[in-house]
């Protein structure tokens, strides 16, 4: 059969531009390598929970037209991100907000906060100030980035050991940059996000991006380096699968380094380790949906429970450890490192792709990006707005 798009990736980015297309009356054929669709948004139901298959997702986002278009495929809860932080035998709330200052330090009033965050910042910036033998502070990594904003009770309890966990790599040896600011409310508001509006969608995310896909043909299963008939690593023009069918064009959401059969080197990642347990005996096991653990003894970061994110009152719990791990081939890239390495190879990249105007690369993998769902949908529209 003759196609207009072959769509690489069936997760949101493929779900939103193969819709798109399908509505402008293009024809597309899709193909995921993976055995289901949906990509890292994938949730699957046991004991009639969503499970969050590849870590915790949010939709937030203050974009309109992205809100009222997701919600023409499901609808979604009431749910507001109030993650709970633990240290040792203490319990915080997050974001940083009046309910976190008044557990650290007993205050009631914004003022009260505002000035121990001060007085405990300006205490470290001359302390460092002194030892650097300087006048002036620049913070060299980001130990000293956070102590000069947040001050040390915030930073020893809830960013140093959380951020270690999280790059794998010791405070004081990773670059300032990395935190430029450390949000702090002055309110007694949990919500995590600052966005216009947020939830979950009911009856879980694959069942939101199987209804994007209706009337589409999805393969599962199966590989783009297997389906299309390559010449020298590149597509070979006019795009031709295997079995015959042609192409127009090609939406590649996959990794844009591996496509290019990594001439230039390889792109990096940070990886993540899933640890799911079923426990069909508890109801209620951390009365949160996201439990983050900031001492650096405990290897995981957070503690995921499945239900909560749907207000779920049943039998049994189920429950996900999330564990940061570094990146080899072969793993899951769930983190583009975008650090100045990886960001000029990436470009280096983007060059080679325009020298394929009719394959385009779309979505985290694909243009080498952390997106959050919303700017998926987002740049998914655009493009295919401007594909006519
Ligand atoms: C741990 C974690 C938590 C997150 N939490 C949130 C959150 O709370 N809120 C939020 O808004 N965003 C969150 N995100 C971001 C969100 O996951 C992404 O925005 C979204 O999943 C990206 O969609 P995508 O289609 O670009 O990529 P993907 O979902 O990765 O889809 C790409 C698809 O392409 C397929 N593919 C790759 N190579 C090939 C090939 N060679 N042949 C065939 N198929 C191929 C893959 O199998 C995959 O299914 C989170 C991300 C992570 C990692």
């Amino acid at each position: 059969m003759n196609y207009d798009y072959l769509i690489v990736g069936a997760g949101l980015f493929g779900a939103v531009f193969a819709r798109e297309m399908k509505r402008r009356g293009k024809s597309v054929l899709v193909i995921d390598k993976r055995d289901t669709i949906a990509g890292n948004i994938y949730t699957e139901k046991r004991m009639d929970i969503n499970v969050h298959k590849y870590g915790a997702h949010i939709f937030h986002t203050s974009d309109r037209e992205v809100w009222e278009y997701v919600n023409e495929f499901s609808e979604f809860n009431n749910y507001i991100n109030s993650p709970v932080a633990v240290y040792k035998d203490e319990l915080y709330n997050l974001p940083f907000n009046m309910n976190t200052f008044s557990r650290m330090w007993g205050i009631k009033t914004p003022s009260e906060a505002m000035s121990i965050i001060r007085e405990q910042a300006d205490k470290e910036i001359s302390r460092m100030k002194s030892e650097k033998g300087t006048d002036s502070f620049t913070a060299d990594n980001l130990e000293e980035q956070a102590l000069s904003l947040a001050g040390r009770d915030i930073y020893e309890k809830l960013v140093k050991g959380y951020t270690e966990k999280q790059w794998g790599r010791d405070c004081k040896d990773l670059p300032a940059f990395i935190i430029k600011r450390l949000p702090m409310r002055y309110t007694y508001d949990n919500n995590y996000f600052n966005d216009r509006f947020q939830g979950i969608p009911i009856g879980g995310y694959t069942a939101m991006v199987e209804k994007m896909f209706d009337g589409i043909t999805v393969l599962t299963g199966c590989d783009y380096y297997e389906f299309v008939q390559l010449e020298d690593g590149a597509p070979r023009q006019p795009f031709t699968s295997v079995k015959g069918d042609t192409f127009r064009k090609i939406l590649f959401t996959g990794m844009i380094d591996e496509f290019f059969g990594y001439k230039l080197g390889n792109l990096e990642y940070r990886s993540l380790k899933f640890e799911t347990q079923d426990l069909p005996d508890v109801d209620n096991y951390q009365g949160n949906a996201v439990v983050n653990y900031t001492e650096r003894e405990i290897p995981y970061t957070r503690i995921i429970e499945h239900k909560h994110f749907e207000y779920g009152t049943g039998k049994g719990t189920i429950i996900t450890r999330e564990y940061p791990a570094t990146w080899n081939h072969g793993d899951e890239p769930y983190y583009p490192m975008n650090d100045d390495r990886n960001n000029a190879l990436y470009s280096r990249y983007k060059e080679l792709a325009k020298e394929l105007p009719d394959v385009l690369f779309g979505g985290r993998l694909g243009q080498y990006k952390y997106y959050n769902m919303d700017q998926i949908v987002r740049e998914a529209l655009d493009m295919s707005r401007s594909e006519g």
